[in-house]
């Protein structure tokens, strides 16, 4: 056995953010290592929902659109977003899922560049991302295609005919992380735009948009910005591109005036722009508040705990043997996000028999034991913790029985 450089408890009393897990309402009994999945509900989110159903909509009515200033929350929001993204104001929107704004967004940029008919990414890319380039490419016809490169050697495959670059800032699966800084200038070389899928970034790590020069991102808000389930995405576009930006889901709200109810459609020249039917605001509020977990804490102070936690998850699965049967898959510590990936043959049986002893982590097909970490409300005692249960399971084979074999619909 190797011994502890320094304890758990030692390490939580030298945390500067180990009081902030107060502001979440978490179930007791539960170590959480899945709020890259869905982030858990924080305390004035709650309240937040029941003061905008209630008392905003339930009193107010429709003069809340106003009153409450509900039709500037994608404005406000996105702006919030963008001071965690490395965003200045106004180049970010608060508005509908990824999927959607990767749509509008690609459209837009295959515009600007007529010439060009590529997108490239990577194959191991997240399903939906790959999917609607797909969908985009069967509705443009013959002429666009995609092409798929190798996330490890990007700038080489970089060729004047790809109109866009679309990447996804940390693989889901792997946790592997690229450098925006350095492939966004590599692309730029070339002519090529670049689109930064931010999933599982906002929230984690300090993201330098503007500063990387960044032509085009997209990011979820239910993951490290826990605003729940569903919660409404967000897009960024540079504000060099917005007069240029012309996106095609031309709803009302992207109209440069939605209440002059004209016939014709004017689109608005900022971010907003990409707003298309009537925001969700009960969703968007709920967000609203979450974000306002963030204030006061840096990303970089996230960032740093989050390797520590990293670390010493590896330094205890050490301790108890386990990483000889559990496989990291993950890239080093300095080259991935906040996430470990371990393989193992039953890694969804492992994983089901975990969460049934309180440890809630994701599987990832095919045999993905995914653990993410989300210092804000996560300690090192929770980390020893899930770790010595893990062990248990494994050293016992408790996995093995047929209730963790079942998979679920949702894994
Ligand atoms: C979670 C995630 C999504 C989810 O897309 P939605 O349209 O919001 O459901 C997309 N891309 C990546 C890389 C993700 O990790």
């Amino acid at each position: 056995m190797i011994n502890k450089v320094f304890s758990a408890k030692q390490l939580d009393e030298k945390d500067p953010l180990f009081n902030k897990a107060e502001a979440f309402s978490l179930p007791n009994d539960t170590i959480y290592l899945d709020g890259n999945s869905l982030g858990p509900l924080p305390i004035n989110a709650e309240k937040r929902a029941s003061e905008v159903v209630k008392e905003q909509w339930g009193e107010g009515l429709i003069t809340s659109w106003n009153k409450h200033q509900w039709i500037s929350l994608p404005q406000q929001v996105g702006d919030k977003i963008g001071t965690l993204v490395g965003a200045k104001q106004g180049q970010v929107i608060c508005c509908d899922s990824i999927s959607i704004n990767l749509f509008k967004v690609l459209s837009a940029a295959l515009k600007m560049h007529p010439e060009r008919k590529v997108i490239a990414t990577t194959r191991n890319n997240f399903p939906t991302d790959i999917y609607m380039v797909q969908g985009l490419l069967d509705l443009l016809g013959d002429e666009y295609s995609i092409r798929y490169i190798d996330e490890n050697h990007v700038g080489a495959q970089l060729t004047d005919d790809i109109a866009v670059l679309m990447l996804t800032q940390v693989n889901f699966r792997s946790g592997l992380k690229l450098d925006m800084k350095d492939i966004t200038e590599q692309a730029h070389n070339k002519g090529i735009l670049t689109l930064w899928d931010l999933a599982h970034s906002a929230g984690a790590f300090p993201v330098q948009l503007d500063e990387c020069n960044v032509d085009f991102a997209v990011g979820c808000t239910y993951k490290y910005l826990n605003g729940g389930p569903g919660a409404p995405a967000f897009i960024y576009v540079a504000r060099r591109h917005q007069a240029a930006y012309k996106q095609p889901l031309s709803g009302w709200m992207g109209h440069s005036s939605p209440f002059s109810f004209s016939p014709d459609y004017v689109p608005d020249t900022s971010v907003k722009q990409n707003l298309c039917g009537t925001p969700g605001i009960i969703g968007m509020s709920i967000l609203d508040a979450a974000l306002d977990v963030f204030d006061g804490v840096s990303l970089k102070a996230i960032d740093e705990k989050s390797k520590k936690l990293q670390a010493f998850f590896i330094a205890e699965a050490k301790r108890a043997n386990l990483l000889e049967e559990l496989k990291v898959v993950s890239p080093p510590l300095d080259n991935r996000g906040s996430q470990i990936a371990f393989a193992h043959e039953d890694a969804y049986a492992i994983c089901q028999a975990w969460i049934a002893q309180g440890v809630i982590a994701d599987f990832r097909a095919p045999n993905i034991l995914r653990v993410g970490f989300a210092p804000l409300y996560l300690s090192f005692a929770d980390v020893e913790k899930a770790v010595s249960s893990l062990a248990t399971i494994i050293k016992e084979k408790h996995y093995d029985q047929d209730i963790f074999k079942q998979r679920q619909s949702v894994t």
